[in-house]
């Protein structure tokens, strides 16, 4: 069996008996990184073999963890912080177990993206996690064009060096939208600073940004809807539509596309206008 543990993103006392329990149980714990992890395990007294499985072993190691698993031992895999599978390689174990019928679990606990995008304050009935943003120059275009549109609450990564550059990145897509920078979340200086992105630009220019950042942009308002168009000149266009020939609906659907307005729009002011002309 195979064991996804959460392990703190910070403060220790956030590890669950689950995974305590599951860690003390296991054959072997497989780790993103073994040194950060066996300072983990010494503190709460833990001594097990010690692997490490990361993005640049994972596919030979990953095969080594399913040989073992297939003779039934179990494995707890744990990453350097919060909840595997969430922008680490722990994804590629999920993958790799499903592929091999592999029975596995998660034990769940801290998560950097829940805990940044809680305490944000800004809607989380939906919201859209977009990880670390792309290397790949057009990948992360894409990424960062989507921001512009989407009226879902938005949680990014960042590593510390780069929240001034993405933060710069980011100012022509989230306009006047407010950003929430959750800092150092469940340690001694967890902060959670609100602003614009000129506000936060300004700030961190001045101050060297420290820590481990989520970043969490508010959804993008709806736009009303501003009709240019007197209902005189909207009648006018679709009549001069029919009587060119254009079946009444056809010429609604024609003036809507032409006026940004919708067919429903178009249909109601043609009607009403229609009413009081004849
Ligand atoms: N799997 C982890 C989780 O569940 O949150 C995330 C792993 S990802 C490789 C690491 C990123 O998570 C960091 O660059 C940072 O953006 C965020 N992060 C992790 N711990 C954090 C903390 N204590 N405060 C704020 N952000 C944190």
């Amino acid at each position: 069996m195979l064991y996804l543990v959460a392990t703190p993103i910070g403060n220790l006392e956030d590890i669950s008996l689950r995974a305590l329990n599951t860690l003390r149980s296991v054959d072997l714990i497989a780790a993103e990184d073994t040194r950060h992890t066996s300072k983990l395990l010494m503190h709460f007294d833990i001594k097990k073999p010690l692997v490490s499985y990361h993005e640049h072993n994972k596919d030979s190691l990953g095969e080594v963890l399913i040989g073992k698993l297939k003779n039934g031992e179990s494995i707890a895999y744990v990453t350097d912080a919060g909840t595997p599978g969430i922008s680490d390689p722990g994804e590629d174990l999920v993958k790799l177990a499903i592929e091999n019928g592999i029975e596995y679990t998660l034990i769940p606990g801290p998560c950097a993206l829940i805990m940044g995008a809680v305490l944000s304050g800004f809607n989380t009935r939906s919201f859209v996690f977009e990880g670390f943003l792309p290397q790949d120059k057009k990948k992360r275009k894409e990424v960062l064009e989507r921001i512009s549109n989407e009226k879902r609450t938005l949680v990014f990564y960042a590593p510390p060096h780069h929240i001034l550059s993405t933060l710069k990145e980011m100012k022509e897509y989230v306009g006047d939208r407010q950003i929430c920078l959750a800092r150092e979340l469940t340690k001694k200086f967890e902060e959670l600073k609100w602003g614009s992105v000129d506000s936060l630009i300004e700030f961190y220019e001045e101050n060297n940004p420290r820590g481990e950042f989520v970043i969490v942009i508010e959804g993008a308002r709806e736009v009303e809807q501003v009709n240019e168009y007197e209902d005189d000149e909207i009648f006018k266009m679709v009549n001069d539509k029919i009587e060119k020939g254009h079946k009444r609906n056809n010429a609604i659907k024609e003036v809507a596309k032409e006026t940004n307005l919708s067919r429903n729009d178009v249909y109601a002011i043609y009607e009403k206008k229609k009413g009081t002309i004849l």
